[in-house]
């Protein structure tokens, strides 16, 4: 598409099995050789976007996303079903040494949840106790040049923790950050922790579960956002972003909800 351009997100925590459907790490590494073999080509969000702005935008531009922030994204993982497991960046240097083209700026921004806290008690409760959620590998990750640590919010508002920042401690949901004090909580207090812990303050959040209230997308972040650092926000409408897109609001297509297989990422690319 020449207006536009589409961002895929993947999700490294996503392993239950050795398969294309089930595990995000074996899509991902498939989908990158799907993304070269049909022309397109991987830019960084930031890049992306300023080309959009500046009208100098190539026609089948694509940006790569991670939500969640597993060590999966950064380090290999011994997984306990499924044996040996290379991460994404390590996918990322394999793509790039066995790939002839250098038209690739190749980059995966990874949004990662800030609160340890948060981090250690979805640990216990959803991944036995797997210590699938450290931050020590968001500075390398960091100043490895093939990612930048981005923010997911502090706890994301997430259903299995026992208490989250909103004031009624209703969870699960995002769209209950809706009040000033929330949105502080959960965008200003993650920016920084991730700005101490990885060296470099997000540029970009991504609104957990895609959920976003009136509030944080139309007021909150247009109106503080520019000055806690951030250039834009991601939801996951899964349409590409064009000049027409809220950059309150980007759009993005997820693996696993809107393809499947590398046939239907081929299927999804061609319609755009
Ligand atoms: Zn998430």
């Amino acid at each position: 598409m020449h207006n536009g351009f589409p961002i895929l997100t993947w999700h490294s925590i996503n392993v239950l099995e050795n398969s294309y459907s089930g595990s995000d790490l074996i899509a991902f590494a498939e989908d990158l050789r799907l993304l070269d073999r049909s022309g397109w080509t991987i830019l960084p969000l930031h890049k992306a976007l300023d080309d959009l702005a500046t009208g100098r935008l190539q026609p089948k531009t694509v940006v790569l996303t991670a939500d969640d922030g597993s060590r999966m994204d950064f380090e290999a993982f011994d997984h306990p079903t499924c044996g040996p497991q290379k991460s994404m960046v390590e996918l990322m240097r394999e793509f790039r040494d066995q790939t002839a083209s250098d038209r690739h700026r190749l980059h995966l921004s990874c949004f990662v949840i800030a609160s340890p806290e948060a981090r250690a008690e979805l640990d216990r409760t959803d991944y036995m106790s797997l210590d699938v959620w450290p931050d020590h590998w968001w500075r390398p990750a960091n100043e490895s040049g093939l990612i930048s640590i981005e923010s997911h919010s502090w706890d994301h508002n997430h259903g299995s923790l026992s208490q989250t920042v909103q004031h009624d401690n209703r969870r699960g949901d995002f769209r209950w950050i809706e009040t000033f004090e929330e949105c502080r909580a959960e965008v200003d207090q993650a920016s920084d922790y991730i700005e101490k812990t990885s060296g470099r303050r997000p540029r970009f959040f991504a609104y957990p579960y895609g959920q976003a209230s009136d509030y944080i997308r139309n007021d909150y972040l247009p109106r503080h956002g520019p000055d806690i650092g951030l250039k834009a926000a991601l939801g996951c409408d899964p349409e590409p972003v064009t000049t027409a897109s809220d950059p309150w609001y980007l759009p993005r297509f997820v693996c696993g909800r809107d393809w499947k297989s590398p046939e239907e990422l081929a299927g999804l690319l061609k319609s755009l």
